[in-house]
């Protein structure tokens, strides 16, 4: 059996039928790791543009990931060396949930945001619809 739409309906149905919802939060891709290994030290290729991504200072993005990983590491150029060895899952998890928490804007969940410290309290600010978020101190917990 075919379907007897002409282009006109066709074209209306497409067009009624988009995911606004899904399009607007997919735009957004949070990155992968890029990962070697030399001598038990991880290297992260590409921890400067996801910093960049981020929009966040490197050395902001280091200090996460060293403390949660428990890793020593130093910054190099566009990569970040770690004292051990640590899987793809878990450096992707971490990136994954520093921008959640400290990237995504959690009214709009769009990711033009700035961290602003205020005495004790730091907040994510969205430069996309303006809100202010209390976020928790990315160093401690
Ligand atoms: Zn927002």
């Amino acid at each position: 059996m075919v379907d007897k739409y002409d282009y006109k309906q066709l074209l209306h149905r497409l067009m009624t039928n988009l995911p606004e919802k899904s399009a607007k939060s997919d735009w957004f891709e949070v990155p992968h790791a890029v990962l070697s290994t030399v001598r038990r030290k991880t290297i992260v290729e590409n921890f400067k543009e996801i910093s960049d991504l981020f929009q966040r200072e490197p050395q902001q993005l280091y200090m996460y990931l060293t403390k949660r990983l428990g890793a020593a590491g130093t910054i190099d150029g566009n990569k970040l060396i770690l004292n051990n060895l640590v899987s793809q899952e878990q450096i992707d998890a971490l990136i994954n949930k520093y921008y959640q928490d400290y990237v995504r804007c959690p009214v709009c969940g769009r990711p033009d945001t700035v961290l602003e410290k205020r005495g004790r309290l730091i907040f994510i600010k969205c430069l996309a619809c303006g809100a202010e978020s209390p976020v928790k101190n990315p160093l401690k917990d």
